[in-house]
């Protein structure tokens, strides 16, 4: 066995300002427990890091909407997410929160060690400020258009549209999030990262990194063509680390600069839990530490730009060995988007079905190299198919046959004939495929080749016939259940990492023992004689009615967070000036009569103050002809006359029409012949 590696692992930091949903798990999460759950087995010395992000202006701006402290948001989110993750088998080592004593302690340890290294460029900005709330505006607090796509929702840290990277000031029409108001420039200090400086050492750096997606390398050699810019590492704001520098008073750490330190202070605090307060340094001050951090792509910048140069400049820190970010998952076709109610919350997602059919389905269409789709459909087809219909199926099939006709126990081999060994040699051959696959980050194929192996097996159950054999060569049939039952329990270690519960319950029934490894996935894990248990059926079907309720939800939520509006959306804006050439007037209809041969328009004469004025209309069907003397009406009084059923109209009064098509004078209570303007 080669040398024990020593490894941290980390997941992104999730903000604890909101439940999760399928796209977190799919981004960060699925990925690095698969990977974790698999070097575990390995033998190598694995500690997995994660906890919650409870800084920065998501976390303030999701206190406000509520009406609550940023402290009541991160408590209820941080237990809430800590728990849907234990739910789900997302096996952290330690799961911390970036507002603890040691996370601040650590941060401004790191921060005071690279201005002592007069890292930090300090400047006076211009920045955005909202008068009416006394706060400068950062990130999230100002939305407006995007310069690089036009979108008109764009924050002042990013585009969600086309993702590009922004400032406040940057934005076109800047809004304040919090008065709603175009907030004033003001200037203000802060200290700034010199990432360009710092460029060409992190190429050099980037340089040596082997193995590294191309989706991931590709987004971080589009942000070094663009060349990197100063950063700020500071903001104005009252939530979050303080700046530990008597001139920054009032000032906290950006939450980018802060965040990524949370995985070195969630590790010394899982040090002091584990009774070692000194091992941290192991996993973070040791060359020999193969660093990896599991993100999703939006992420990609901090890891692979930001945070390498921090501890790059720091100089006491390992450097990530890789960085497997994901891309993004869509769902049902359509882009996850919480606002809009498009998402799948995980907690919810537990009342109705198992965690293991999830990490199965999820991990089969993982967004590693792309962006991928997640559809209820899908997971059905995923669970029915091949979680029932294959794995659990032959597992069944093997247990149910060894209780009847062996007595409950795995028989013996004897005289393996060549389909026999054909099958033992295929847990040989699927372990050499899943090991690669994991171990070069790609966890559909070692999912996909996990479950091969039961493919294999459901084949040879049925091409060595032992419903025939038990009567005509009982040995052929012992054979069959013997290396059925060896292929069984291969697959309960084989498939650990995806589904660990389930593989827990086929060990249970298989008799093998709690303490596993990926060394003992072979042709002969089970000695002859074994008593095994036919136990409960591994995976259920999932039912059409099930995953209609499940889409019927998802496509209620989302109805309810856009009502379908009534009426037409808003035509394109026009300039001033082309508002400017209509000469509307009010004025008062004076009398009507019906046109001839149509039972629509009606012939009003109108006093338009400076003149009288013939005008048809067509509203013959909407109003009745006694109330209209004396009507007041709003008038475009230069449209250029048209005739109408020979009668021609110098003007057109202007109604108002609702969503039933029903019209209504535009009234104006003022003097006919006043110009509305
Ligand atoms: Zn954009």
């Amino acid at each position: 066995m080669a040398d024990k590696k020593r490894i941290l692992v980390t997941s992104a930091l999730p903000y604890a300002n909101g439940p999760l949903h399928l796209g977190h798990l799919a981004g960060a999460y699925l990925t690095a427990d698969l990977y974790v759950r698999y070097k575990r087995l390995v033998g190598d010395d694995v500690v997995y890091i994660c906890g919650s992000d409870e800084h920065g202006v998501p976390i303030t701006i999701a206190a406000e909407k509520e009406g609550v402290s940023p402290q009541d948001i991160v408590d209820r989110y941080h237990e809430m997410n800590k728990k849907v993750f234990e739910d789900f088998g997302i096996s952290f080592d330690y799961y911390g929160r970036t507002s603890s004593k040691m996370h601040h302690e650590t941060s401004q340890e790191i921060f005071l060690k690279l201005h002592g290294k007069s890292f930090f460029k300090k400047k006076t900005e211009q920045q955005l400020y909202d008068a009416k709330f006394n706060m400068f505006l950062p990130d999230r607090y100002v939305k407006g258009t995007c310069p690089n796509c036009g979108y008109t929702e764009a924050y002042g840290d990013q585009c969600e549209n086309c993702g590009a990277s922004l400032s406040p000031t940057e934005l076109i029409n800047p809004v304040s999030a919090l008065s709603g108001e175009v907030p004033e420039l003001k200037e203000t200090e802060h200290w700034y990262m010199p990432l360009g400086e710092i460029q060409p050492k992190l190429e050099q750096w980037l340089n040596t990194r082997e193995g590294w997606k191309a989706n991931v390398m590709g987004q971080v050699k589009s942000w070094l063509n663009d060349g990197l810019s100063d950063r700020a590492a500071t903001r104005d704001l009252s939530w979050g680390v303080p700046v530990p520098l008597d001139e920054a008073k009032g000032k906290v750490l950006y939450v980018w600069f802060d965040a990524p330190i949370g995985y070195i202070s969630a590790t010394k605090e899982w040090a002091i839990e584990n009774g070692n307060p000194d091992a941290w340094k192991n996993y973070w001050q040791d060359e020999e530490t193969e660093l990896y951090h599991f993100i999703g792509k939006d992420n990609i910048v901090f890891h692979c730009i930001m945070f390498p140069i921090v501890l790059m400049e720091h100089g006491d820190y390992v450097l990530p060995k890789n960085v497997p970010a994901n891309e993004f998952l869509n769902l049902e076709g359509k882009k996850l988007s919480t606002s809009r109610g498009w998402a799948v919350w995980l907690h919810e997602y537990l009342e109705d079905f198992e965690p293991d059919l999830l990490r199965y389905a999820l991990g089969s269409t993982l967004p590693e190299n792309k962006d991928s789709d997640f559809s209820w459909k899908d997971f059905q087809a995923r669970v029915n198919n091949e979680l029932a219909a294959v794995l659990g199926n032959f597992v069944n099939r093997s247990l149910t046959f060894t209780d009847k006709f062996a007595d409950g126990k795995v028989p013996e081999l004897i005289n393996p004939s060549k389909i026999d060994s054909g099958a033992l040699q295929a847990i040989i051959d699927q372990k050499e495929k899943v090991t690669t696959a994991y171990e070069a980050f790609r966890f559909k194929e070692a999912i996909a080749e996990s479950i091969n192996l039961a493919r294999v097996g459901n084949k040879y159950f049925t091409e060595t016939e032992p419903w025939k054999t038990r009567n005509e060569n009982p040995q052929a049939c012992n054979n069959t259940l013997h290396v059925s039952l060896q292929i069984c329990a291969a697959l309960s270690v084989l498939m650990e990492p995806v589904l660990p519960s389930s593989m827990k319950k086929l060990r249970d029934q298989l008799g093998i023992a709690s303490e596993i490894n990926w060394n003992t996935i072979s042709d002969s894990m089970l000695t002859s004689n074994t008593k095994v248990d036919v136990g409960e059926v591994l995976f259920n079907k999932v039912e059409n009615s099930e995953i209609d309720k499940q889409i019927q939800k998802l496509e209620e939520r989302a109805a309810a967070n856009n009502p379908a509006s009534k009426f037409p959306e808003l035509k394109d804006n026009i300039e001033f000036g082309d508002f400017m050439k209509l000469d509307l007037r009010a004025g008062e209809i004076l009398s009507a009569e019906k046109i001839e041969k149509s039972d629509k328009l009606l012939k009003l004469q109108v006093d338009l103050g400076i003149e009288k004025r013939i005008i048809v209309s067509g509203i013959a069907k909407h109003v009745e002809m006694d109330s209209l003397k004396g009507q007041k009406v709003c008038v475009v009084a230069n449209l250029a006359p048209k005739k109408l059923m020979g009668v021609e109209s110098q003007g057109m009064i202007l109604m108002a029409e609702d969503s039933e098509g029903n019209l209504k004078f535009a009234e104006t209570t003022a003097e006919p012949g006043s110009p509305i303007t």
